[in-house]
């Protein structure tokens, strides 16, 4: 299988093959078609399987097909939640590389170091988000983040968020973003925790176990 018989539009498969990607690892496979397909997704799936872009490729996907929207360009319309630092800016590294061909702009937040830069750059505008929780609390309490236009709200490493004690955080995050987004989770494992945790985030979601 190519990336190109996963329906991704062009500007996405240049950057697969920037990166020296011949192929879609089997996690992408098996989510990229669902997330095209507006499905909630559960995926048990470990670090180093391809699972950054198996989310990645299709959000930037459905913001590019829907980008001639009005107003386009203030509004924060995908939400990636991690549980640490050194994750968040591995993700937004890759969204950066995978949106290289297009004009998708992406920031990470995260906590203990200086607030402002980051507020500039969410005051120019910006597409995609990737953020630990209590920044990304922090800064939406002071308005400068709004989760009024979430399209799709990710959670990932969702078992080490649980580990580390940020469920409620991550609940209060789901609660400001809209009732009609969609949800992908992704975890190492998928302990009853998680799965009761599911229940509450997605709707009728999809599974993929890598
Ligand atoms: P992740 O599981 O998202 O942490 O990704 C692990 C590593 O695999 C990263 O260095 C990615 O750049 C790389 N990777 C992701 N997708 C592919 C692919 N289709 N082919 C080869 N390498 C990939």
């Amino acid at each position: 299988m190519s990336f190109k018989d996963l329906n991704l539009i062009k500007p996405l498969i240049k950057a697969t093959a920037a990166s020296g990607y011949t192929e879609p690892t089997l996690v992408q496979q098996r989510t990229i078609p669902l997330v095209l397909d507006q499905k909630d997704v559960i995926v048990s799936a470990q670090t180093g399987t391809g699972k950054t872009a198996a989310f990645a490729l299709p959000i930037l996907q459905q913001l590019f097909d829907k980008q001639n929207a009005p107003k386009k360009g203030k509004k924060i319309r995908a939400l990636i939640v991690s549980p640490t630092r050194e994750l968040a800016v591995q993700i937004q590294q890759n969204f950066k590389t995978y949106a290289q061909f297009t004009n998708l702009r992406s920031l990470v937040i995260f906590g203990g170091t200086s607030i402002e830069p980051q507020i500039d750059v969410l005051k120019k505008g910006i597409d995609i988000l990737v953020a630990t929780p209590g920044r990304l609390l922090d800064l939406h309490k002071q308005d400068y983040v709004n989760l009024d236009y979430i399209e799709i709200f990710v959670l990932d490493e969702a078992d080490l968020m649980l580990a580390l004690g940020f469920i409620d955080d991550v609940k209060k995050i789901e609660r400001l973003c809209p009732e009609s987004k969609q949800t992908l989770l992704f975890s190492a494992t998928i302990p009853y925790k998680i799965e009761e945790l599911a229940k509450t985030l997605l709707k009728n979601p999809e599974r993929v176990d890598v």
